[in-house]
């Protein structure tokens, strides 16, 4: 019988969500959607001394603004609550002592100073310190002190860890689908703290492996970061003896740097002037404010768009894709082994795409706050308006203001370098024939207007290049923005013919 597929996105909690976060929920999202599977959103914060307050409520937040829906998470709750491993702790000690019992895990009891000591010593040789199967006798383990030894150490509270206890020489074939054959040999490998009786609580690798067992999860996808893991986690299902029901792994390739080199990191965003977070992030410690791509002005459906992309290939030229086009298309077999180079370029970029696309009331909404503090007083409807007529000139609706500023407000000053290079020669006395043209218009449409205008223009041979940046001038008083019919349309033949007048007023007399 087929799997049912389940997966799950398990971040710790120690910071904002990096982008390369935000891909690995996507990766997993869209397989589950697309195989009719379930997409789980595990906490993962056993790590006491990493945890930083607001992290978690930070990553549900990215995960709803992306769009990304969670099926069984600490919100959702379902079958296998609690998803916070903080609220699972007494499910793992049990786990740990299993492996002690069957021999392939074991108390040590060294004190942090004695392992300080012998990382020193090791490098004061050149070395570096492994804790592995050439130290383990030789160390305070059960592998051989006495068992009354050890119950009596533990009854007086000394404190001990449970490391797995690596198996020696001996080769490990995993398979990864995305890298295919992976092969170790365990000798290369330390042996793992699994437990701490310091804070009784689970380390990453035994609450992992123990909830995705427990969770029935088929699939693990996540970063390249965590292959060096996957030989003992291979080992940890085999200990158990759960090899058989044990997941699926896929490793996905790094975000890296614009430059090709390394991998992205949050200093890269702060040089470059680019997020590397979905969300702004402000340190609790430290106050300090990290930019987001929604505070920043993308649309979301423009940064999963862009993500989506950095690591998986379609296939086909298609660049734009829904969420459903996406979750319609993706596997994991078009997901690459190298690195996905990050360009802040073709994310902005997407959100153009997205822009101009957009539809023009919602971003009229958008438009209408930043409207009334320049002090407009504009309505919905003019605001839809201009945005129709902007939008394909615009990344984003922070552009807006300085790409239509002129519509709101009639001219009083007019530019220089324009005036220097189209008020003169006929132009002006052919501006003036266009005001009494446009003044016989009935219909105000961007269509009438632009009909009447250019047909006189072109039945005369007269010079239209000239003629509609002069006339562009005296509407706008620049010399660049939208079409100039469609500003014409937009503030009505009243207002079209006033600035018209003011101008040949203003520039004629100077
Ligand atoms: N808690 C790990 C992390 O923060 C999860 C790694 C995994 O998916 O196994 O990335």
């Amino acid at each position: 019988m087929e799997r049912k597929v389940r997966v799950r996105f398990a971040p710790s909690p120690t910071g904002p969500l990096h982008i390369g976060g935000v891909r690995t929920a996507l990766y997993n999202y869209l397989f589950a959607r697309r195989n009719g599977g379930d997409f789980i959103l595990r906490i993962e914060d056993t790590d006491s001394q990493r945890f930083v307050p607001g992290a978690e409520e930070y990553i549900i937040e990215s995960l709803k603004w992306c769009g990304i829906q969670v099926d069984e998470g600490i919100e959702q709750g379902g079958p296998h609550a609690p998803y916070r491993q903080s609220e699972r702790k007494e499910i793992y000690l049990k786990y740990a002592l299993q492996l002690v019992e069957s021999g392939n895990a074991y108390y040590a009891f060294d004190t942090p100073e004695e392992l300080n000591a012998l990382r020193a010593e090791a490098e004061k040789n050149g070395g570096t310190f492994a804790y592995n199967y050439q130290v383990r006798e030789k160390l305070a383990t059960s592998l051989h002190l006495s068992a009354e030894e050890v119950k009596e150490r533990i009854e007086r509270g000394d404190h001990w860890v449970i490391r797995f206890k690596m198996p020696v020489n001996e080769e490990v074939h995993m398979n990864d689908l995305i890298r295919g054959q992976v092969t170790i040999n365990t000798s290369t490998l330390d042996d793992k703290v699994l437990y701490k009786s310091a804070d009784n609580l689970p380390t990453y690798h035994l609450a992992n492996i123990v909830d995705d067992h427990l969770m029935e999860i088929s699939h693990v996808i996540r970063g390249e970061e965590w292959l060096p893991s996957l030989p003992l986690h291979y080992l940890l299902y085999r200990a158990f003896g759960w090899s058989d029901s044990q997941p699926e792994f896929a490793h996905l390739p790094l975000l890296l740097k614009p430059t090709g080199q390394g991998k992205l990191s949050k200093r890269d965003g702060d040089k470059m002037g680019f997020p590397v977070f979905p969300l702004q992030w402000v340190s609790p410690t430290t106050g300090e404010t990290a930019h987001g791509y929604r505070e920043d002005g993308y649309f979301p459906e423009a940064f999963i768009n862009m993500l989506a992309l950095l690591g998986w290939n379609p296939g086909t030229e298609q660049e734009i894709f829904s969420m459903e086009e996406l979750i319609a298309n993706f596997s994991l077999d078009k997901v690459g082994k190298s690195g996905a180079r990050f360009s802040p370029d073709k994310a902005r970029w997407f959100n153009a795409q997205y822009m101009h696309h957009r539809d023009n009331e919602e971003l009229g909404r958008l438009f209408l706050p930043i409207l009334h503090e320049h002090g407009v007083k504009a309505c919905i409807f003019l605001a839809t308006k201009v945005a129709a007529i902007i939008k394909t000139r615009a990344t984003f609706i922070s552009d807006f203001w300085d790409l239509s500023y002129f519509i709101f407000i009639a001219p009083t000053e007019y530019e220089q370098k324009t005036i220097d290079k189209y008020w003169k020669g006929d132009n002006p006395a052919h501006v003036a024939h266009v005001r009494e043209l446009l003044a016989g218009v009935g219909d105000f449409t961007k269509e009438n207007t632009e009909k009447t205008v250019l047909g006189w223009i072109t039945e005369n041979g007269l010079p239209m290049g000239q003629i509609m940046n002069a006339f562009r001038l005296a509407v706008i008083g620049v010399g660049k923005g939208p079409d100039l019919f469609d500003i014409c349309g937009v503030i009505g033949k009243e207002e079209t013919l006033r600035r018209i007048d003011r101008a040949l007023e203003v520039l004629n007399n100077r």
